[in-house]
């Protein structure tokens, strides 16, 4: 595995790699590999010829009163953990080789974005996709991975590509969980073990809103009360939201009906987590978004 920090380096060796007509998967992360990240690694090391994973923890789409700062970093494990997926090149640039300057160009996503996490974490999704423009355009990738635990972060991506007409193809690959069903997130680590048991039920609320949809009910704020209820009772979290959306268009329903998304997010003392379950108006789960080749 080759190990590179600049944009020009990339920018030359990818050039190369798509001249010999070899494909290249991309998986962007901010680092902190866990079995989540490395599920996405080794899908794309199936599906492509080269594999390129970025490590980047981009300033610009933290809030003012995020945790920027506290976000947990390892980077020689992380080397070790691609390096076993199968990670060809790690891109790992710093902040100034990413951000030379003040950008003068700003993005905004004025779509999806008014529901959930983007409402919860204004400019969050701009800054989202402006370090994805920019390692799309760096990378050169005909692939790229997401994980369906960041639904939101999927269906603003499923825009990009298709907005910009990047050459592209998008997939969302399954939310990988502890035994205890709690999503893996890097941002776990900030948990107390109290409260990592209590994250349990995240997930276990969730599905029991699905269950009411396996048995019949159509009533998204019936489906949103019976989990709002449950992480409520369950656990010391504050809740952010509990929302049920069409997916990926996050559109309010009137009846479950089509693809939908069943989502929440909480704050535990000094991490937020987020989880969902998408799955159709029968209650069947979905696990994988892929746009159409
Ligand atoms: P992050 O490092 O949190 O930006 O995540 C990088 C990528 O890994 C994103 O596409 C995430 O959706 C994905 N990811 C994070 N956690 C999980 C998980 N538990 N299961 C599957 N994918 C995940």
């Amino acid at each position: 595995m080759e190990i590179i920090r600049t944009v020009q380096s990339l920018s030359n060796k990818t050039k190369g790699i798509s001249i010999q007509k070899k494909q290249i998967g991309f998986v962007p992360t901010m680092g902190f590999l866990h079995e989540g990240h490395l599920s996405l690694m080794k899908e794309a090391r199936k599906e492509n010829d080269v594999l390129i994973a970025s490590i980047f923890v981009n300033p610009l789409q933290f809030g003012e009163n995020e945790d920027f700062e506290q976000y947990p970093r390892n980077e020689k494990e992380d080397e070790k953990r691609a390096k076993e997926a199968g990670v060809d090149i790690l891109f790992i640039p710093d902040k100034a080789e990413m951000y030379p300057g003040e950008m003068q160009i700003s993005m905004h996503v004025t779509d999806r974005t008014d529901v959930l996490c983007g409402r919860s974490r204004p400019g969050h999704f701009d800054g989202v996709i402006t370090v994805l423009t920019k390692l799309f355009h760096i990378s050169n990738p005909d692939k790229v991975y997401f994980g369906m635990k960041d639904a939101q972060q999927v269906a603003v991506v499923d825009m990009l590509i298709r907005n910009l007409n990047f050459p592209v193809q998008l997939i969302g690959l399954p939310t990988i969980r502890e035994a205890n069903g709690l999503a893996k997130s890097s941002r776990n680590v900030n948990l107390t073990q109290t409260e990592r048991e209590e994250a349990a039920w995240i997930y276990a609320s969730l599905k029991k809103g699905q269950q009411l949809v396996i048995d019949g009910e159509k009533n998204p704020a019936m489906i949103k009360k019976e989990v709002f209820d449950s992480i409520n009772n369950h656990t010391n979290a504050v809740i952010d939201y509990v929302e049920l959306l069409s997916y990926p268009e996050l559109k309010p329903l009137k009846e479950v009906q089509g693809r939908v998304i069943l989502a929440a997010a909480v704050y535990f003392n000094k991490a937020r987590l987020i989880d969902n379950l998408l799955f159709d108006d029968n209650g069947k789960l979905i696990h994988v978004f892929r746009q159409e080749e």
